[in-house]
């Protein structure tokens, strides 16, 4: 059982290699390469992320991890093959892709995800869960951000791969990401040793503030302090920084993160018409869902404050909802 994971270990970390090599120095890779430099991939951050390609034929990692006298079956197990649908051998599982490696805390490559050049489904193709990868244990790039997270006692939470690495560009090196999966608890667990505060740096878009929403309980739970930084225009970090530059990146998305409770007042906000009286009143009774439980009288104020201004209804009438809110808590 040790000896297999040792070797699906040893395999990974050789089809990393080839993938990279393949993608950088053959005609093989020319169309990937091409592809990532249309959307921007540095040299430097191909080689440091160890981007690879999969050629598009259904046997190239089959004949080399043959020669290799890795037994196929173990090699299957370990989500790099797939099983021919007669049963009479295994293909390659990732064929015609950009090919991102998987690492685990200490750096081993455990997984693959593979990307279409351009449009195609589906999207991104991860190696199968394993005894070797589980998608809601692992967090993309944390063994490299690792040191700088610990460091700076925070790290910035992305969606994506592409995000993880236009940020690395930009001088972000404390990023990981959740690989599209909802955040679990185990992933905040991981990160509780590292740090205290953490930056929830999701997608612009509909889905990608939704899914920041739900991360806010999980991370407050297990002890974080929690911002979010917003995306206008459904752009996504990546999006971003391509558009805008790292200097804005750092300077309106980071800096102007935003408190987790700020953040659900402004999510919240977006349901309601508040030019409409009923609007308002809706909208009043939402936020003070928020507000009401806060422990601190001081931050309730400052929110209640904000309101105020905001809905130009008094502070008093707010606050006196905002307590008899609370005692229908207890
Ligand atoms: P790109 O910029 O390459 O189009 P993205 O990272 O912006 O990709 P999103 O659609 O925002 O892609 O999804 C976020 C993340 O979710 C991806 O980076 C990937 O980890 C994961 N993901 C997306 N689609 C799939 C899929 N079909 N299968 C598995 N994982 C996926
Ligand atoms: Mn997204
Ligand atoms: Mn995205
Ligand atoms: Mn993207």
């Amino acid at each position: 059982r040790n000896l297999e994971l040792e070797q699906q270990l040893q395999a990974h970390e050789w089809t990393a290699k080839l993938y990279h090599f393949l993608l950088k120095n053959t005609e093989y890779g020319k169309s990937a390469m091409d592809y990532l430099k249309s959307r921007g991939f540095s040299e430097k951050a191909i080689d440091t992320f160890q981007i690879g390609y999969a050629p598009s034929r259904w046997d190239t990692l089959v004949q080399f991890l043959e020669k290799r006298s890795f037994n196929l079956d173990v090699m299957e197990k370990g989500g790099l093959l797939s099983s021919k649908q007669d049963g009479s051998g295994y293909v390659d599982r990732f064929r015609d892709r950009v090919m991102f490696p998987l690492h685990n805390r200490s750096g081993k490559v455990i997984a693959f995800a593979g990307r279409v050049l351009g449009e195609g489904q589906p999207k991104y193709l991860n190696s199968s869960e394993s005894k070797l990868f589980s998608k809601s244990r692992t967090l993309y790039n944390l063994h490299m951000a690792k040191g700088e997270i610990r460091k700076s006692r925070q790290f910035v939470l992305f969606e994506g791969y592409g995000d993880v690495i236009s940020a690395w560009e930009a001088g972000v090196h404390n990023g990981v990401a959740t690989m599209g999966t909802a955040l679990t608890e185990s992933h905040a667990a991981m990160m509780r040793g590292l740090a205290d505060e953490v930056i929830v740096c999701y997608d612009g878009d509909q889905a990608g503030q939704a899914a920041a929403l739900k991360s806010i309980p999980i991370l407050e739970d297990a002890g974080f302090q929690v911002r979010i930084a917003m995306l206008s225009e459904g752009l996504d970090p990546d999006d971003f920084i391509r558009k805008y530059g790292a200097e804005r990146f750092h300077r309106q998305i980071l800096d102007g993160a935003v408190s987790s409770v700020k953040f659900k007042l402004i999510y919240l906000r977006k349901n309601h018409i508040l030019l409409e009286e009923d609007g308002k009143v809706a909208y009043i009774k939402d936020a003070l869902e928020v507000i009401a439980p806060l422990s601190s009288p001081t931050e309730r104020e400052i929110y209640l404050k904000e309101l105020s201004a905001e809905l130009q209804v008094s502070f008093e009438s707010l606050k006196q909802e905002c307590n008899e809110k609370r005692q229908s808590m207890q």
